[in-house]
């Protein structure tokens, strides 16, 4: 599907594994990681007209960083890390994003955890930095501090950020203003102008006819607004996030 809608550079990032096996139900066990590594390494002698990538998509565990720089990027040569925070840390507690409405004090909590997993200078980028506006009924104040909080961080550290096409194939839900994508979302990117940001459209295909799935509309968005597309440059910011050795 890749060759035929024109793909040149093509990246695998499924969900990473733990070694606790924690939040199993989206992800591979450790033990599968090779067998992984071993069907992208097929596709690259199978189609040796594309560049094929090996990532993985994380969320930053506190106790598991040197698994992921350690373990993936070094003993196993992943190409890249995403950044995720589909879960977040909460008062040192993980709590997941989805099923329930965010509080002011979640939000807060949401955006330390990005920036710090930022600081690790793990992730080549981060992905859907603007996730939690799927749990949040209206767009207030904390909802922009928590925009502000990520952006100010992406800038620092310079990590790009995803504006992720997966959201524009899952249904609208209602929100205070009416239906809207969970993400990506307007405000979120609207203040993502005001800094100095790198933005990356990705398809995050979940299905092989949606390798390139609307990423033209991710484009429109960020050309809308002025923002830095730079998935062409991918070989200036996406090896080596591992080897950085982090912000710290
Ligand atoms: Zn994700």
């Amino acid at each position: 599907m890749a060759v035929e809608q024109g793909v040149t550079v093509l990246g695998f990032s499924e969900h990473c594994p733990h070694p606790d096996g924690r939040w199993q139900a989206v992800r591979m066990q450790m033990d599968e990681l090779p067998e992984y590594l071993a069907e992208i390494a097929a596709a690259r002698r199978d189609f040796p007209q594309l560049r094929i990538l090996s990532g993985l998509e994380c969320e930053w565990v506190p106790e598991f960083e040197e698994t992921q720089r350690e373990y993936f990027l070094k003993e196993m040569g992943c190409d890249f890390l995403v950044g995720a925070a589909h879960s977040y840390l909460h008062d040192g507690v993980f709590e997941s994003a989805y099923g329930r409405q965010l509080t002011a004090a979640d939000l807060r909590a949401y955006a330390d955890y990005t920036v710090q997993s930022m600081r690790t200078g793990l992730y080549a980028f981060y992905a859907h930095p603007d996730l939690f506006a799927m749990s949040i009924w209206e767009w207030d104040r904390a909802a922009d501090e928590c925009s502000r909080t990520i952006l100010q961080a992406a800038e620092e550290y310079r990590v790009p950020l995803e504006i992720n096409a997966y959201g524009l194939r899952k249904p609208e839900k209602e929100y205070s203003d009416g239906p809207r994508r969970m993400y990506p979302v307007r405000q979120f990117w609207e203040l993502a102008a005001e800094y100095q940001v790198s933005v990356v459209v990705s398809s995050d295909a979940h299905q092989p006819e949606d390798v390139w799935g609307n990423t033209g509309e991710c484009t429109q968005i960020a050309q809308n607004l002025g923002l830095r597309v730079v998935n062409d440059q991918y070989e200036t910011w996406l090896y080596g996030a591992g080897s950085r050795g982090g912000v710290k």
